[in-house]
């Protein structure tokens, strides 16, 4: 008698996305791996990424046990062998050129991963190198300095609420291909289509014409580089023109002035 297909609903961790998953087994076979219709951020959006994860999974060259490199090839080892084999060249390497000799990367999806989270910091602390590298330094970076300046803590991120937002002005960003980093936006097309239609625009600000851009109510091309100079200008317009009205927020901004006399 064949085994019981068996429903498993689990997140994709492969972007911060993170898309719901409904994903059919039997056995150890995976059947099928669909977006989960129920889960209320992706509402039953998936990528090709999500989808392929079977690929991964059975993938006979994924590495499921430690392998060290012999004179005639790769040989599996324990896992004991592997975290002693790693801990005395770790060492070793730092002994010899010293502290910052080893370097740490973490991006997609080591991010997001339970045993990472819970534990890179740790190793990062006992190995007490400088080096770090991280795809945060491409795109998160400046939000975190902003944000660390702004409320004290560099993961007091604020998004954008682009399911309720009825103008929205997107300034370097490529939400169609990065599935909307930091907003953490499955399914951005269908979202950004919400918005005109609903009578909304949404406006990029872009030097390429980005798959984004390209579906656009309007794309303005803007010289690179010259970032900044926009933004002061726009700032300049709100005070020359009197458009600033700060509301409920006016208790919490503080130095609006000195932004005033610093254009
Ligand atoms: S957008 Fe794709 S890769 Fe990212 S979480 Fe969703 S399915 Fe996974």
């Amino acid at each position: 008698m064949p085994a019981e297909v068996k429903t498993h609903y689990r997140a994709c961790n492969l972007c911060e996305a993170i898309c719901g998953l409904e994903i059919k087994t039997q056995d150890d076979q995976v059947l099928s791996i669909k977006g989960d219709k129920n889960d209320p951020l992706s509402r039953g959006y998936i990528c090709p990424k999500g989808t392929a994860m079977e690929d991964i999974y059975t993938d006979p060259d994924r590495l499921r046990k430690p392998v060290k490199r012999q004179a005639d090839g790769w040989a599996e080892i324990s896992w004991e062998e592997a975290f002693d084999t790693v801990a005395e060249k770790l060492v070793a390497v730092q002994e010899q050129h010293g502290q910052n000799a080893v370097a740490f990367y973490a991006g997609n999806p080591n991010v997001h991963n339970y045993g990472s989270m819970t534990h890179a910091s740790v190793l990062r602390k006992a190995v007490q190198s400088k080096i770090h590298f991280s795809a945060t330094s491409l795109d998160q970076l400046p939000h975190h300095l902003t944000s660390y300046s702004l409320y004290g803590h560099q993961s007091l991120i604020p998004v954008p609420d682009i399911d309720h937002s009825n103008y929205m002005l997107i300034i370097g960003g490529n939400p169609l291909a990065s599935n909307g980093s930091i907003m953490t936006s499955p399914d951005i097309p269908k979202r950004l289509k919400a918005i005109q239609q609903r009578g909304g625009r949404f406006i990029v600000i872009d030097p390429r014409r980005t798959e984004t851009a390209e579906i656009a109510d309007q794309h303005l091309f803007i010289r690179p580089g010259t970032d900044a100079w926009l933004l002061m200008a726009m700032l300049n317009t709100l005070f020359a023109e009197d458009l600033i009205n700060t509301g409920h927020l006016t208790d919490l901004l503080v130095g609006i002035d000195e932004v005033a006399q610093c254009l």
